[in-house]
């Protein structure tokens, strides 16, 4: 064996430009180029100035043993991607020389919940196995950068960080002084992780007193048919006990492109004898496994679900005593007002929030277990009749009521016999009735509905619809069953690292002031600094001009949607800071790409980008958002730096992704730029002598001390990201004794405990190890009232908004006609070649999918349009056009075109994506607030933006 050298001594040694091309191309065939652009000295400071230094010529032979150079290495880190926002979380290996990471490799430190049961290795997906491409690829960010030209016109200077924190304390002091913190918007991403450099700029934002945008609702993933019936938008188990099930509905969900580290579970589901049914328009991916396959017109998923819910209840199919004990069918329902008979009717002085049943054996409305004040679902001797309907004494007189589930029964036989069903879904009446049987019979039925299903107007009614057909067959809350769609967390000590100023001197329970149980609090406490991002955009970005406009949204509403929107602000529903008529003076956008998911983007380039004197990105990688920036600040890649990924409750194991080698150029890791950056505010509001003002949460904040409060008084310093992270370690119920160390030798440990964080995914349940984590366990078992405002699932909404728009029951309502009348629907899906916009340019990528943005569309409306596979087309509709590659294809369905998810603007030709001309109508009843579970909070409830029910023509160009 020749000698080894180091690859830089092999490079710069011998000055072997023949080797050095060889090696090159042999990256290149591996799928690699980019390393060879990397080769070059990651910066031309002294520091990193390689070492000329004198060797031998190795003895090759041939070009094998230059390859086999790539197969050795100096080191081995731990990783993941630890901030990309895939919900998944998978161990890998990372192999480092020369202080690069060449390549990576699954890591398999799992083990089975239980015996019997599969495991969870290996994990990852093939963007994770060329996370180092990423890293080293041409678009990746090494300095710190200032605009020299217009916006967005590609033109740049490299400036030292000294000046590029100045220029953008300067920013941040100008926006204090003239209308204070509201005036500094942090566009907060989903890319976010669950260590120190996600909770960094949470944390200087928080002590600076302005707010960021929660981007939940706004890449449109929020879950709000959930929050509506469960009180709650992420009810989720881990993917071990799909396994578990014996009917697996895949319903707008398709993990074998989206899901890659769960799929397995599924096929391994079926090996054990689970039925799989895929509920999709197109033929997906995941569809070959099916064992069947419903394929309903594209938007009318609540029709095909209703009419399952009516085979089930027709044909007895329910289970009365789980509906009669959990869910709020049973609840009376004055018929007169069409509002729930409350204990404010029946006595005076009663609590509006006390809910009433019919007791059979007593004949006569009594309270109903669960709500009031009623602390558990144990109906004890009561004997509630589900079908009543008569008249219940309210004080003084006599009033008419009827169970929810009467009217359930009623509205479902009227409007959504599968034969109805059928004419609006398109999936056969028989098809109808066997999939609803199949799933009422099953022991344990499962519906996993994921972000996709959100991302219709009128999702809410699909998922309300969903959950009924899992509630009726008392599927919720127990193993193998129920409704899912992805549930994650952060771990207490990430929290306090965020939102406490001295760290460390209580537990995340004492600092709420409460038994934090309650997700509601938990989502509230984060929400006291963030704005609903939909609404946000709606407002500042003037896509509310669009999405409020009725011609794109529900005809059916008796008003427009932007009135809905005005009262809601008006009422002081949801918060907005700025308020609404000012300006944002700052946004520092960081974790995202605005720019490029905000559906109409192009309006915010109009509509808020000229409002706003300073933009400033933080980022790896140049993305669209970058591009129209006037700062960028370069930050560590996720193989560069110390964090965690979030709390995924498909795997129940914290991971860490680990500092392998130093960052890039002159990248630093955001705890390192956030702490400096507070440094900079503080010596310019102490220069200027900025007074201490009152932040928008009401609370005291003094720029000049901002330095000292985000170290905690010199006790976490810019250097101490690896500090931070173990203090979160330390804090969190989940790593329990677990340490740095620890993780770094396991890559991945199992949660010891889920703690009281894990309400917001929706989990509910006590945790064992030893077990698959299945959601809602409290309720069923425990009997403890649900998260909503009858303390059941709810099935009917009382607020006078969902009864004016005819909401108040789960429901159809046609999709709308966004963007104009044209015969085509602009659909689409998360993609199975980037995790958003992340790897969407790199080229092992690309060569998957044909190299740039494409519009799937089926051959008889190609063929209709004279267009041909890979022919140049335009999309267009009454918003504007873009233009791409067709892709004839044979599994979009007749009338539906799709372009996947997340092509960066900048890949089309013109710089107009397909977001572009996506109008995102919201509706009225998703703005209620104030009624019980209805609440704005942190990733609870507001709009989603949406884009499946965009119209279009296509035509060849
Ligand atoms: Fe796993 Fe996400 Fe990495 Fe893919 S990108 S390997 S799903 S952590």
């Amino acid at each position: 064996m020749a000698t080894i050298f180091t690859r830089r001594e092999f490079l710069y040694g011998t000055g072997a430009a023949a080797l050095s091309l060889t090696l090159a191309n042999l990256e290149f065939a591996c799928g690699s180029p980019e390393k060879s652009v990397a080769l070059a000295p990651p910066s031309p400071t002294a520091a990193t100035q390689p070492q000329v230094v004198p060797v031998a010529v190795p003895d090759y032979r041939t070009w094998e043993d230059v390859f086999r150079q790539l197969w050795t290495w100096d080191r081995v880190a731990r990783g993941t991607h630890s901030m990309t926002n895939c919900t998944g979380a998978c161990a890998w290996d990372l192999y480092v020389k020369d202080e690069m990471v060449w390549r990576e490799e699954q890591k398999s430190p799992y083990r089975a919940s239980s015996p019997g049961l599969p495991d969870f290795n290996p994990r990852g997906c093939q963007k994770g196995a060329c996370g180092s491409t990423l890293m080293y690829s041409p678009s990746r960010i090494r300095y710190p950068m200032r605009r020299t030209g217009e916006r967005g016109e590609g033109k740049w200077e490299r400036i030292s960080w000294e000046e590029a924190l100045a220029t953008v304390a300067r920013g941040i002091v100008d926006a204090l002084e003239k209308q204070g913190p509201a005036g500094i918007v942090c566009e907060l991403g989903p890319n976010v992780g669950a260590g120190p450099n996600t909770a960094a700029p949470l944390r200087f934002f928080r002590l600076l007193g302005s707010p960021a945008t929660d981007s939940m609702a706004q890449i449109g993933d929020l879950a709000v048919g959930s929050t509506i019936t469960l009180g709650n938008p992420h009810p989720c188990g881990s993917s071990d006990d799909w396994w578990r099930s014996s009917y697996i509905v895949l319903w707008a969900m398709n993990p074998s492109a989206t899901r890659m580290p769960e799929a397995h579970f599924l096929y391994e589901g079926r090996y054990h004898g689970a039925q799989l049914v895929a509920i999709a328009p197109d033929m997906n991916n995941s569809i070959i496994h099916a064992d069947l396959w419903l394929n309903p017109r594209p938007g009318t998923d609540a029709a095909l679900a209703l009419a399952a819910a009516q085979v089930i209840i027709e044909e007895k199919l329910y289970n009365a005593a789980y509906v009669a004990e959990q869910t709020d069918l049973p609840l009376l329902v004055r018929t007169d007002t069409r509002r729930f008979l409350r204990g404010s009717d029946v006595r005076r002085g009663g609590s509006d929030e006390a809910f009433y049943v019919w007791d059979a054996k007593q004949g006569k409305a009594v309270p109903a277990p669960g709500s009031g004040g009623s602390k558990t679902l144990d109906a004890g001797t009561l004997e509630f009749d589900l079908n009543f309907s008569g008249a219940a004494t309210a004080g003084e007189k006599s009033v008419p009521v009827r169970t929810v589930f009467s009217m359930l029964r009623e509205h479902l036989d009227k409007g959504y016999r599968p034969e109805r069903a059928a004419e609006i879904t398109g999936v056969g009446a028989n098809t109808i009735r066997q999939f609803a049987r199949g799933f009422a019979k099953a022991p344990a039925a499962l519906i996993l509905s994921q972000w996709g299903q959100c991302k219709f107007l009128h999702a809410d009614l699909a998922q309300r619809s969903q959950i009924l057909m899992a509630s009726l067959t008392g599927n919720l809350g127990r193993a193998g069953g129920g409704w899912r769609a992805g549930g994650f967390f952060a771990p207490e000590g990430f929290a306090l690292l965020a939102m406490q100023e001295s760290l460390g001197l209580m537990d995340l329970a004492t600092f709420a002031g409460k038994n934090y149980v309650n997700p509601a609090a938990t989502e509230r406490l984060f929400a006291s600094y963030y704005v609903p991002g939909t609404l946000w955009h709606a407002v500042h970005g003037g896509l509310d001009a669009i999405s409020g406009d009725p011609r794109h949204g529900d005809a059916s509403a008796p008003r427009p949607a932007r009135e809905y929107l005005k009262e809601a602000l008006q009422k002081k529903w949801f918060p907005m800071f700025p308020a609404p008529g000012k300006s944002p003076d700052v946004i520092v956008s960081i974790f995202g790409n605005i720019l490029r998911h905000s559906r109409n983007n192009t309006r915010l380039l109009e509509t808020l980008w000229p409002k706003v004197k300073l933009t400033v990105d933080v980022n790896f990688r140049m993305n669209e958002t970058s591009r129209w920036a006037d700062i960028i600040l370069p930050a560590a890649y996720w193989y560069e730096k110390s964090d965690l990924k979030y709390l995924v409750a498909f795997i129940p194991y914290v991971h860490l992704g680990d500092r392998a080698v130093p960052p890039l150029g002159e990248a630093k890791p955001e705890w390192e730029i956030f702490a400096l950056l507070a440094d900079a505010v503080a010596k310019e509001a102490r220069r200027r002598d900025l007074k201490p003002y009152t932040d928008i949460a009401e609370n005291e904040r003094d720029a000049r001390r901002l330095d000292e409060a985000f170290t905690d008084r010199g006790r976490f310093n810019a250097g101490d990201q690896e500090k931070a992270l173990e203090f979160v370690l330390s804090y969190s119920s989940q790593t329990k004794k677990v340490s740095l160390a620890d993780l770094r030798q396991a890559g991945a440990v199992r949660y010891r405990d889920v703690g009281p964080t894990s309400g917001m995914s929706g989990y509910y349940s006590d945790y064992s190890p030893d077990e698959p984590l299945v959601p809602q366990r409290w309720f069923t078992e425990k009997k403890q009232p649900w998260p909503t405002l009858t303390g059941r699932q709810q099935f009917y909404i009382d607020h006078p908004w969902f009864l004016e728009c005819g909401e108040a029951l789960p429901t159809y309502k046609p999709p709308p006609k966004a963007g104009g009348d044209y015969p085509l629907v602009l659909s689409g899906g998360h993609a199975r070649w980037s995790i958003h916009s992340q790897w969407r340019d790199q080229r092992p990528m690309l060569r998957l999918q044909r190299g740039g943005p494409l519009v799937y569309i089926n051959d008889r409306d190609a063929a209709e349009r004279n267009i041909n596979d890979h022919d140049w087309v335009r999309v267009r509709n009454d918003l504007g056009s873009f233009t791409a590659r067709a892709k004839v294809v044979h599994y979009a369905q007749p009338g539906q075109v799709l372009v996947y998810h997340a092509w960066e603007p900048y890949q089309f030709r013109g710089g107009r994506s397909d977001h572009a001309i996506i109008p995102s109508p919201f509706k009225g009843t998703n703005l209620v607030g104030d009624y019980g579970h209805l609440h704005w909070a942190y990733a609870h409830w507001e709009p989603n933006q949406i884009d499946r029910d965009t119209r279009v023509e296509v035509e060849r160009v």
